[in-house]
């Protein structure tokens, strides 16, 4: 495995990244229509505490109807921590990774199971099988516990895993980042919620993180049947075009996603078109992303 006392290079360079900020900043009209499969709202009862309140389920369709010839179909996965924690700044990453007093304190009193019956029941009445989709975004905490119900998993058209705990220690940031990683890798997700933005302060827009770290990025992912997301919402070019085409070479899956949190977002269509452009893969050859309850 690859460690981070053996790193002594800073990744790749995309040459051509001068030449094409020329392109993205002229695109007007999308090669055709994208979906996004990973999104939140910020709209009461708040299902995430990040975005802003006026992201609801109602803008989403208004999106569509607005910009019929951009979307294919919006997911929305709302947070597992803001659903199952009533109060926002517990909720966030890292204050509840330590101590699971804070969600069994939820747990027992019933708000969590209230919660996530609520947010099952919002699943249920935006559903349409076609162009909304509910699921959910989900993460571990330090023993590898997670804040969802066994009985909400089956109600989940999408279930994305994420990594949100930036590793911190300059010596060991590689094998935190991996030990995560490999955390969130045994629960039953779809894909991997950007993969690698836990680590993005090593890279840069024009710079990738390390190859060997990518590479192995990309075998574990593909060892464990996940697609690769190529999420908008903190763009990593560099990184997701090396990444786009290893998995492209493996035959995986690929997952576009806005991971929406303001409206002013929806725009961000033109990253996926950017990053596939700058691969110099046809779009028509790669192999989007399905659901594996919709392939059953
Ligand atoms: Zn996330
Ligand atoms: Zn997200």
């Amino acid at each position: 495995m690859y460690k981070t006392d053996r790193l002594n290079s800073i990744g790749g360079t995309l040459h051509t990244y001068n030449d094409f900020c020329f392109y993205w900043s002229q695109r007007k009209e999308p090669s055709h229509k994208w979906p996004s499969w990973h999104n939140h709202t910020g709209s009461f009862p708040r299902f995430s505490n990040c975005p802003t309140l006026g992201l609801s389920v109602e803008r989403y369709k208004l999106e569509m109807d607005i910009n019929k010839e951009v979307w294919e179909l919006f997911a929305i996965t709302d947070h597992a921590h803001a659903i199952a924690i009533e109060e926002a700044n517990i909720a966030w990453p890292y204050n509840w990774y330590d101590s699971f007093e804070i969600p069994e304190r939820y747990q027992k009193s019933g708000f969590t199971e209230q919660r996530y019956r609520q947010y099952v029941e919002r699943g249920d009445a935006l559903r349409d099988g076609k162009k909304l989709l509910s699921g959910i975004e989900v993460e571990v905490d330090s023993q590898s516990r997670c804040l969802v119900p066994d009985w909400v998993w089956d109600h989940m058209d999408i279930v994305i895993g994420s990594v949100h705990h930036n590793p911190i220690n300059e010596k060991t940031w590689v094998e935190d980042f991996f030990m995560y990683l490999d955390r969130i890798l045994e629960l039953p997700c779809d894909f991997i919620g950007h993969p690698v933005r836990a680590i993005r302060r090593f890279s840069t827009q024009t710079h990738t993180l390390p190859h060997e770290i990518l590479d192995e990025v990309i075998k574990k992912l593909y060892d464990k049947g996940s697609a690769l997301e190529i999420n908008a919402h903190y763009p990593q070019f560099a990184d997701d075009v090396y990444l786009l085409r290893r998995a492209y070479e493996k035959g995986m899956e690929i997952a576009f996603s806005l991971d929406l949190h303001y409206p002013e977002e929806f725009g961000n269509w033109r990253y996926f078109e950017d990053v596939v452009e700058m691969s110099e893969i046809p779009f028509e050859k790669l192999k989007l992303f399905i659901p594996k309850k919709m392939k059953k």
